[in-house]
């Protein structure tokens, strides 16, 4: 039961203050009666002040672009946090996996059925290619507005409103309280980087990572964008990832391990000056979000798993200029490199047929490229 906000006042509440509910403000806001309502109007009507000026301050924040610090911490390379937005909001209609609605974003049926290492039957390997095509839609979406001056919750923004337009749910979104709708992962940042206030800047390399759910099936993607002229390693170094990818999914098909994908990763891009990520991994990917196959991109993994038609994961090597090591934010998702220099990545969704791999996240004649 909730009560009056009138302090001495325990009577149930049966009314809210109208201008809360415009303004979304939830504690405070219900009243036992009118007499009650206007009897706490001088004190209560600060509230109202204090939203406005707490949303105020967020939207200059994002608009005057100030970079932030976690207290203590001691950042790898240049790129610092900026604020983010408030939480985008899904429409009830949109069909929603289970942790879109769990308080601490746990994927039950996930937790409980990753291990499962599955063939799919046909019907799901159509809803899979159905996915997979409208989250290279969005990713597409996504590149086209890639520029300098643009921040990356745009790009979120941009994210968001494609999946919905697909009657998609965009899959970051609060998997494990994740805050936003894709991940976008600027030059030192490995990966799961948040979409913020940052605006890109000539010669930043981004990845853009998105995920979509449609009809019980994910999709899975990513690529990088230069923005502006970038340097020479970097380009060589996004070059490389690329390369990395399109070799393990070259060897791909039933019978392989998917342990051995790891070396043809690492060989190319040691044979490059580069280094391979060991702490992020390719996945298993359909009515999961993450499940079996574990698919490690480092040489001499012990993974365990052997290809089968109908296996549907992802590839996803992460490539480094300098260390393989890691160091993650105290936002407790954003991975960068422990050495502060840059890192790259390409992901697809593959389906396994009977003599090699479909690319289910292939780019269109019309996609942006790189
Ligand atoms: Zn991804
Ligand atoms: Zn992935």
């Amino acid at each position: 039961m909730v009560k009056c906000a009138t302090k001495g006042c325990d009577k149930p509440a049966s009314m809210r203050c109208p201008t809360c509910i415009k303004m979304n403000i939830d504690i405070g806001s219900f009243f036992c009666s009118q007499a009650c309502f206007k009897g706490a109007w001088n004190d209560h009507k600060m509230t109202h002040k204090l939203a406005k000026l707490a949303i105020q301050r967020a939207t200059s924040e994002m608009a005057e672009s100030v970079p932030m610090t976690f207290p203590g911490f001691k950042f790898t390379g240049p790129l610092r946090p900026y604020a983010q937005s408030p939480r985008r909001p899904i429409p009830p209609h949109i069909e929603k996996p289970d942790y879109a609605l769990h308080p601490l974003g746990e994927p039950i049926s996930e937790v409980r059925n990753k291990s499962q290492l599955r063939q799919l039957s046909a019907e799901e390997i159509e809803k899979m290619r159905h996915v997979c095509k409208l989250g290279r839609e969005v990713l597409d979406e996504c590149a086209r507005i890639i520029k300098p001056g643009v921040t990356t919750d745009e790009i979120d923004a941009v994210c968001h409103k494609a999946c919905l337009e697909r009657d998609c749910y965009p899959s970051p979104l609060n998997y494990y309280q994740f805050p936003k709708s894709c991940c976008t992962s600027l030059n030192e940042v490995i990966c799961h980087g948040i979409p913020d206030g940052y605006p890109l800047k000539d010669g930043d390399i981004i990845n853009v990572d998105v995920s979509v759910y449609y009809h019980g099936y994910h999709a899975d993607l990513n690529e990088m964008y230069l923005v502006g002229e970038v340097d020479d390693e970097s380009f060589r170094l996004v070059k490389v990832a690329y390369e990395c990818l399109y070799r393990a999914i070259a060897m791909s098909k039933p019978g392989v391990r998917y342990r051995d994908l790891g070396m043809v990763i690492s060989e190319h891009a040691e044979a490059n000056g580069f280094s391979v990520v060991r702490s992020v991994c390719g996945h298993g990917i359909n009515n999961l979000f993450h499940c079996a196959p574990n698919v490690p991109h480092y040489a001499r993994n012990k993974t365990a798993g052997v290809m089968k038609p109908g296996h549907t994961f992802t590839i996803e090597p992460l490539i480094n200029v300098g260390t393989w090591d890691d160091v993650t934010w105290p936002d407790s998702w954003t991975i960068t490199t422990k050495d502060g220099k840059r890192s790259a990545q390409f992901e697809h969704t593959l389906l396994v047929t009977e003599d090699g791999v479909e690319i289910l996240t292939g780019r269109n004649p019309d996609s942006p490229s790189t």
